[in-house]
């Protein structure tokens, strides 16, 4: 990475998971700010520092890397309560913070009573979402309907009072709809939260100024998205989406900064495929190997737990991928999860229901149910690939392998992550 004013998003380029975490982390040690750009607590980055594993849902993975600067966006929806039990756990494992944790005062404020609202949507849902159940849906459609509360509101306590009581108004009156109870609890979380307000006022930034001042005074900046690119409000296989755009260009939108202002473009791959939650996944695995790749891979969600689905990579989905978010690069995640496998499968197009060849991704999401994806056999290596530190040492149909990968998506690999662990990683070129 150069050594002047340097600006890159990390972005994740399949149905998130993808190890983004491990990346920003190892990408951090040459940075000086990192910011995230949307999402909330939904996400979760897993961090391997030692023999420790640290799971961040808002605050940026950088954090594990002493003295970088943190922000959180105007693009994320912040829910208070979380983001200070997160806060002062790495207070507690013994993470320097002082001073180095700032929130945009445009970011929107997620709420108890958002939490409320998603899981009694979901529930009463014809077609479910898969969602999280973290708030994050209703934070964005207050925001969207300009109802939302921001963390420059709690600077005003009563203009907060009034907005609060009003949304929790309107708030009680759908849960009534959708037959859903209200408890006691509520309020008292509702007192939490509004009573850490003073606190996070006083970490409060404005990233948009921040981020530029830091580039034109020569620093490097890593904009790290959450979720991935088949998740994106526009872009993804919607309805099943999140409830922003994941894709690089929101990073712009999401922390402030001008769009000419970003250098590089760094999608996050792994070298196979997983998605959680409802929604078609094109490329899955049979369930044998389904179950097989989930344990070699340990693909359970960091933020519910729940089973990820297993398929081979998609290079119809990465080229996607490769254009929407214009990367510059790829960093290939957990080669080494398939490094037994005698056979592996690419997805090179889709059979579509009517017969014709897709190249590109389809725009119709029920579609891809019943795409039949066309699929390229290369050999596997069948040797460990973990203590491999350079890409000249892993095995030849390891390297043909990212070959494909990278003459298939549009874009040259940059990184290969072999291990959780931050030194298991293969620069490239
Ligand atoms: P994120 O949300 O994109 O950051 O991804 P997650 O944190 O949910 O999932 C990534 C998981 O894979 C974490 O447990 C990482 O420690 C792990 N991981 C990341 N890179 C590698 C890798 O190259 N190999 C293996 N085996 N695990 C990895």
């Amino acid at each position: 990475m150069p050594t002047q004013g340097f600006c890159t998003v990390i972005v994740g380029c399949q149905w998130g998971d993808e190890g983004k975490g491990k990346i920003v982390d190892v990408l951090a040690e040459g940075v000086d700010i990192v910011a995230r750009y949307q999402g909330g607590a939904n996400a979760g980055h897993t961090v391997h520092v030692g023999e420790d594993e640290f799971i961040l849902h808002q605050i940026p993975s950088g954090v594990l890397h002493p003295g970088r600067r943190c922000l959180l966006g105007n693009g994320v929806v912040l829910d208070i309560r979380q983001f200070f039990e997160e806060y002062d756990e790495l207070l507690e494992r013994g993470v320097e913070l002082e001073g180095r944790v700032g929130v945009s005062r445009r970011a929107q404020l997620l709420l108890p009573y958002h939490k409320l609202l998603d899981k009694a949507v979901e529930n009463a849902a014809a077609t479910k979402i898969g969602t999280t159940g973290r708030g994050i849906g209703p934070a964005y459609e207050d925001k969207a309907g300009r109802r939302g509360l921001r963390v420059a509101d709690l600077g005003n306590p009563e203009r907060l009072h009034k907005r609060v009581a009003a949304a929790q108004e309107r708030i009680m009156r759908r849960l009534e709809q959708l037959g859903a109870g209200v408890t006691d609890e509520l309020e008292a979380a509702m007192e939490e939260a509004l009573g850490l307000g003073e606190r996070l006022l006083s970490i409060a930034t404005d990233t948009g100024p921040e981020i530029t001042d830091a580039l034109n005074a020569g620093k490097r900046v890593l904009l790290e998205g959450a979720q991935g690119t088949a998740l994106d409000l526009d872009h993804g296989t919607y309805p099943f989406v999140t409830s922003s755009n994941t894709t690089a260009a929101s990073a712009a939108t999401g922390t402030g900064i001008g769009p000419t202002s970003i250098d590089a473009v760094v999608g996050v791959v792994k070298a196979y495929t997983t998605r959680v939650g409802e929604g078609p996944l094109p490329s899955a695995f049979s369930p044998e190997m389904d179950e097989h790749v989930r344990t070699l891979g340990s693909e359970f969600g960091a933020t519910t737990g729940r089973p990820r689905r297993c398929g081979w990579f998609d290079s119809v989905l990465a080229r996607h991928a490769a254009r929407v978010n214009g990367l510059t690069g790829l960093a290939v995640t957990k080669l080494d999860v398939l490094d037994t496998l005698p056979t592996l499968e690419v997805a090179t197009a889709y059979r579509m229901p009517d017969g014709s060849i897709a190249e590109n991704f389809p725009a119709d999401t029920w579609s891809l149910s019943s795409v039949e994806p066309i699929y390229e056999s290369l050999p596997g290596w069948q040797a460990p690939t973990g203590e491999v530190r350079k890409l000249e040492d892993l095995p030849s149909n390891a390297r043909a392998y990212l070959d494909r990968i990278e003459e298939l998506s549009g874009a040259p690999v940059r990184w290969v992550s072999v291990g959780t662990k931050r030194s298991q990683i293969i620069p490239v070129g």
